[in-house]
């Protein structure tokens, strides 16, 4: 039989392919590309192009494409195939380097913010050869970045890399400091887990706002939801042990490292976690395996919903971005060492991050805010849209200890100086849990959490990479060339301590008086919603710092905010659209049908004799045609404020519109609709409600 290792990757262009395939000299010069970020020799993509031609067809392919990630937030991919004419009226299949290296999509309906005028329509894909070419079908899939011919970045990839190359640059000075001159490379590394449900398809396809929107946008409480955490964890269905099993499967050909898989909180919620990888490499397989997640969903008569908030009153779905930066020798940065040196750079490491997350607390916020995720955060099952971080107790006593100069109780020394000798020494591993912090850390890397399932994960991590790498451009700017290393080394740890502490908070994040102590006493920030955080990416200091380090230009920043709120509002646009679709057309008839029954019941009986008193008949028909009215009501409020957001002068102003105007009638149009879910009789309902769907998976 054959067994994973047999098929793990096969479908990947990989290492192990590609010194089968190469020439040990064209080999090793791709090789210093992929690990140590060396110019690609133009003379090698001949060569590797021809090699993974030959592989790809000998697995089947007929196509290639470029395959790259645009401000949209799905993948794109052109396919041509690799069929030339041959003289002979034949045909031979080629594929050039130039092919490899470069592509020409015609990518005018991409958005561009305004980067890309429309004569020059075109942008071009360039490879990025430290992410496996794999196959999908029939095609090979060429990962690529997507630029405009003025050089700006269409995509999440180009800035993704230039953030991880900004960290890199600062990381390796600070490693100098401490001595390590054979460190080569730093990268940042990903572990996403990806939050989901699976619900049947003849489910699915009775529901518009479902099949328009992903989540509903109607739906009274069910009778059971999620209140016995009885699903959480518990036994898989067979249906869905037979969808993941595939998904792995189609996961593992692709060389995604697909590992833990299960139940989560909410009914028909699921979770699946890859095994972490470098930073580019977790993002394009998270992009994969959503894509791969819904695809075979679909075989099984189920879909995949990736969306935050599907089903109201029922937990939605996050990804935690577990994140940590390692040499290409395997030092991992954030692991508190094995001796009191290796610790004291694990502090400076993690020093960095915490102010790092202080000083860029709003470009965290923005980098995972879309309107799907502002119905989780703040909601009390996702962390708070407030940033704060986790550290847990035995790190906080550390630097407490640092901060006041008193000796720490599980330090073997007791002088409090950063030193060879003198740090405290404190074990690995030893965090609780805190599952409500947006921002934990978990031992040896940090879980990012507040990012929505569907979020491509390239937004939190530029952000994450590029404040950290600030922080310790500032470090080493400072500590080069003192004369007293270990003094100003302990002086800045202690001074940063002492200037971000605000930002570290251990309690429940969930809790309402946090918020309170975080806005009030604490001055951190709340953008609670996408409007309002989105503008503040064009803040001086979040503009300087991102040019700063060359991961975005003014412009490029400007036409992502835009394409950021555009898509906001788009996506809200199309909900209450729905939303007066699905009120007009179909639940107030079926309510009024209902009511009309129930008269016609009354009259009948009254018919027979006017002593029947129909009183069941006669409330209900009157809270029916109450309730009714005000569906109606609500249809129209709503059509009012979604024709006024014509009026808006820009985008920005669209955007608090819908905020403040849209979004609240949507909430009463909702729960009137709600209220006559619950007095129709369940023939008469025009679609399956959430104890329908919720548990439809069996
Ligand atoms: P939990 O659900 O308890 O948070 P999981 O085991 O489901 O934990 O997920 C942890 C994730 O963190 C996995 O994807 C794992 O590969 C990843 N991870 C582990 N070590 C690191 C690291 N050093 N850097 C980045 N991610 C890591
Ligand atoms: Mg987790």
């Amino acid at each position: 039989m054959e067994t994973v290792s047999d098929f793990f990757g096969s479908m990947v262009f990989n290492d192990r392919v590609m010194k089968a395939t190469l020439s040990s000299k064209v080999y090793a010069s791709l090789k210093k590309t992929i690990d140590e970020g060396v110019a690609l020799d133009p003379g090698v993509a001949n060569a590797v192009a021809q090699a993974m031609k030959d592989w790809a067809i000998s697995k089947g392919a007929t196509h290639f494409t470029h395959w790259f990630q645009p401000l949209t937030g799905i993948t794109a991919e052109k396919h041509d195939s690799f069929i030339t004419p041959a003289p002979d009226g034949g045909v031979i299949m080629e594929f050039s380097g130039k092919e490899l290296i470069q592509g020409e999509p015609d990518a005018s309906s991409f958005p561009s913010g305004g980067l890309r005028a429309t004569f020059e329509a075109r942008g071009y894909t360039a490879w990025d050869p430290t992410s496996y070419a794999f196959i999908k079908g029939k095609t090979l899939c060429i990962p690529t970045a997507f630029c405009s011919y003025g050089g700006h970045a269409l995509d999440k990839k180009t800035p993704l890399l230039r953030s991880m190359e900004a960290l890199n640059k600062q990381a390796l000075r600070i490693l100098k400091l401490f001595g390590n001159t054979t460190a080569k490379c730093v990268r940042s590394s990903v572990g996403p887990e990806q939050e989901y449900f699976l619900i049947t398809k003849e489910m699915f396809d009775q529901r518009p706002d479902l099949r328009f929107c992903g989540r509903t946008l109607f739906g009274a409480k069910p009778p059971k939801g999620q209140e016995m955490d009885d699903h959480y964890f518990g036994a898989i269905k067979p249906r869905v042990a037979a969808y993941m099993e595939e998904l792995n499967n189609e996961l593992w050909k692709l060389g995604i490292l697909a590992k833990t898989e299960h139940n989560e909180v909410a009914p028909a919620q699921h979770e699946l976690a890859p095994i972490y990888t470098t930073t580019n490499i977790a993002t394009d397989h998270n992009q994969l395996m959503m894509e791969i997640m819904q695809k075979i969903a679909e075989k099984h008569g189920l879909v995949c919903l990736i969306h935050e908030k599907p089903f109201a009153g029922v937990n939605g779905s996050g990804k935690h971005n577990n994140w940590s930066i390692a040499t290409n020798e395997g030092q991992n940065l954030l692991s508190p060492g094995e001796t009191p040196y290796e610790n004291a750079q694990f502090l400076l490491f993690l020093c960095a991050v915490i102010k790092a997350v202080d000083d860029y607390q709003d470009l965290l916020r923005i980098s995972v805010a879309t309107a799907g995720n502002d119905h989780r955060l703040g909601a009390n099952e996702a962390p708070p849209a407030v940033i704060s971080m986790f550290l847990g107790d035995e790190l906080g006593a550390v630097l407490d200890a640092i901060e006041t100069d008193t000796p720490y109780k599980g330090a073997e020394k007791t002088q409090m100086k950063l030193g060879v000798d003198v740090l405290p020494k404190f074990n690995r591993d030893t965090t609780d849990r805190n599952r409500t912090s947006p921002f934990a850390f978990t031992g040896n890397k940090f879980e990012f959490r507040m990012l929505g399932s569907s979020n491509s994960i390239a937004c939190a991590n530029i952000m994450l990479n590029s404040a950290v790498a600030e922080s310790l451009k500032i470090f080493a700017d400072k500590l080069e060339g003192v004369s007293d290393f270990e003094t100003a080394l302990h002086e800045m740890i202690k001074e940063t301590i002492k200037e971000h502490k605000r930002i570290i908070f251990n309690g429940n994040g969930y809790d309402d008086s946090w918020i309170k102590e975080a806005t009030e006493v604490r001055g951190l920030l709340n953008y609670r919603t996408t409007a309002d955080c989105m503008p503040h990416l064009l803040d001086k200091k979040n503009v300087d710092m991102l040019t700063g380090h060359k991961v975005f230009t003014l412009d490029e920043l400007r036409s992502r905010r835009d394409i950021m709120l555009e898509n906001y509002c788009k996506t809200v646009t199309i909900e209450a659209n729905t939303m007066i679709d699905m009120a007009r057309t179909l639940i107030a008839p079926a309510v009024s049908g209902f009511a009309a029954d129930v008269a016609g019941n009354a009259a009948a009986k009254k018919a027979l004799s006017q002593n029947i008193a129909c009183e069941y008949e006669a409330t209900v028909v009157k809270k029916l045609s109450t309730v009714t009215d005000r569906i109606y009501a609500g249809v129209t409020k709503l059509q009012d404020e979604v024709i006024a957001l014509h009026n808006a002068k820009d985008v920005i102003e669209e955007s608090a519109m819908i905020r403040d105007k849209v979004l609240p009638k949507m909430s009463e149009l909702r729960v009137a609709c709600d209220e006559a879910e619950t007095l129709t009789a369940k023939d008469y309902w025009p679609f399956p409600t959430y104890a329908d769907i919720l548990f439809s998976v069996r």
